[in-house]
């Protein structure tokens, strides 16, 4: 078949990649110059005016990630080069907190319970027993239960340094605002997909090189069509079957633009009368879900010639607005280059990085940083609220949806949007 793909975010590289190999004659369309969609890299600038290439977002993917992962080998990278692989470690800078041991699930999360530095004995039983009572009722729970509903009872100080910096991470939605039975899944599903499934894997190259550019550069070299800078402006029906993207016959179209952006395509796409009410729904869907922010604040240690300036790439932050540092210089970028994560974020960019510096003094103990530059990502991820209701891949024969926001099991994250993308080709069946 001859395939279009709109987009080329994770959702759209999956899904055009998988195509292809299905045997599908694959053109992928993408408005912007450079693909990678929200995780892609941006060209900055230091104040003294040298240009640099960051990533519009700290990233970090786990070793739960099989389908992103996958992808990433399909394309030739190699994921052991790419990814810094770490247990999961969320200790703060007086060395608080937790680090998971090397070690087969359930011991890795026992035992770094268990040794949790700062907890008294009462909080870590409080956890374990909090953690045991979740695997009997078999990782599930009401529909209409919020992160902090599930964490009712539990000690303050586990709520604040445990459950909140990993609820924000992970869902980029407060803890209150959050859906419960998606927390848990994603608990469930890092701490038991085997061994190394809750591991960290942190970025060693650019987003872009994370995937994006081979991606784009494998299906070239296979005879796709790859068209960067090309927004696409109409679907439509096509007479004896298939779709028109602006104008362009195709067989079948996967839609993996933001949801907003899906929704407009859809709501404006020219079909018969008999089969707008289904378009007009699925796209009131995609137009109903609401967004949160996340800011990126990057700035440099003045004099740090080398890495690393802390004994592990990440810690998490007690104070805010930034709940994480990362320590850039030991993934690969200049030394002392820090990247501030803002989940969550709501409110102005330029106040925001003034207070980002003045955590990193207050609770780093560094000295005034440099060069800071913000990136704020409007609409970062949708916001993964209980019993939220999202749009089914199927919008209409031929015409599939594959972004993260898309039902399924998980929030707004690179697995989810590959796995989208994955579905949407596989449910074209074989070229
Ligand atoms: C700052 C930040 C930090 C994040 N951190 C993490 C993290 O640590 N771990 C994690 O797993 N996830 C993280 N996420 C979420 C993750 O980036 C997204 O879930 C994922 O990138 C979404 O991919 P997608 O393909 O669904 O959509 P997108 O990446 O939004 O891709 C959609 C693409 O469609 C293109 N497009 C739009 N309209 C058109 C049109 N009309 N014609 C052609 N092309 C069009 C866009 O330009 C874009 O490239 C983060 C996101 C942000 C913003």
């Amino acid at each position: 078949m001859k395939v279009a793909v709109v987009g080329a975010g994770w959702g759209g590289l999956a899904a055009a990649v998988r195509a292809a190999q299905a045997g599908h004659a694959v053109t992928l369309l993408e408005a912007a110059r450079t693909p990678g969609g929200r995780a892609r890299t941006v060209a900055a600038a230091l104040d003294d005016g040298t240009p640099l290439e960051l990533d519009n977002g700290q990233h970090i993917l786990i070793g739960a990630y099989t389908e992103s992962l996958g992808l990433m080998r399909t394309v030739g990278v190699d994921p052991e080069q790419a990814l810094l692989r770490l247990p999961l470690t969320l200790r703060f800078p007086d060395g608080g907190g937790l680090a998971l041991p090397d070690a087969a699930p359930p011991w890795d999360a026992l035992a770094g319970i268990a040794r949790a530095r700062g907890w008294s004995v009462r909080e870590r039983a409080a956890l374990l027993a909090r953690a045991a009572r979740w695997r009997r009722a078999g990782f599930g729970c009401a529909p209409q239960a919020s992160v902090a509903d599930l964490c009712a009872g539990l000690p303050a100080r586990l709520v604040r340094e445990f459950i909140e910096p990993l609820c924000v991470s992970a869902l980029n939605t407060p803890a209150h605002a959050a859906c419960g039975a998606t927390f848990l899944r994603i608990l469930h599903d890092s701490l038991f997909a085997g061994h190394g499934g809750s591991h960290l894997l942190l970025p060693r190259v650019d987003l872009g090189a994370l995937l994006p550019a081979p991606a784009a550069a494998w299906l070239a070299a296979r005879g796709h069509s790859v068209q960067l800078g090309r927004r696409v402006h109409t679907l439509a029906h096509a007479l004896h079957g298939g779709w028109q993207v602006d104008g362009d016959p195709f067989d079948a179209v996967l839609l993996a633009t933001g949801s907003h952006e899906a929704a407009r395509l859809v709501a404006g796409a020219q079909v018969p009368a008999a089969e707008q009410p289904a378009l007009q729904a699925w796209a009131a869907q995609a137009r109903a879900l609401r967004h949160g922010a996340i800011a990126t604040v990057y700035a440099r240690v003045p004099g740090a010639a080398r890495a690393p300036l802390w004994p592990v790439p990440l810690l998490a932050l007690r104070g805010a607005p930034a709940q994480f540092v990362f320590d850039r210089g030991q993934l690969g970028g200049p030394a002392g280059l820090l990247a501030f994560v803002v989940s969550a974020f709501e409110g102005e960019r330029d106040a925001l990085q003034a207070q980002v510096l003045a955590q990193a003094q207050a609770e780093l103990g560094l000295p005034p940083l440099q060069a800071p530059w913000t990136v704020v990502e409007r609409r970062a991820t949708f916001l993964c609220t209980p019993q939220l209701v999202r749009p089914p891949q199927a919008i209409a024969p031929g015409l599939l949806a594959c972004g993260d926001y898309v039902a399924g099991p998980y929030p707004a994250t690179l697995e989810g949007a590959a796995l989208h993308g994955a579905a949407a080709a596989a449910a074209l069946g074989p070229g």
